[in-house]
């Protein structure tokens, strides 16, 4: 017996540990200064402030 997993890893095994893989998605809360749906932790793709500061310029056209 070398360094090896023992054995395949089951389906089963897999989907369970994957299960938690899409919560990072589901981090939506409430943008501060629009209102909008936005994920945590990262720059408000509509108005584009983070924690009250304008960081990305959203205005194009
Ligand atoms: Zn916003």
């Amino acid at each position: 017996m070398g360094p090896l997993p023992t054995r395949k890893t089951s389906r089963r095994k897999t989907a369970t540990r994957r299960a938690h893989d899409a919560h990072e998605l589901k981090h939506l809360v409430r943008c501060d200064t629009c209102g909008e749906y936005k994920v945590a932790h990262r720059a408000c793709p509509k108005c584009g402030t983070y924690n009250g500061r304008t960081v990305i310029d959203t205005k194009e056209d």
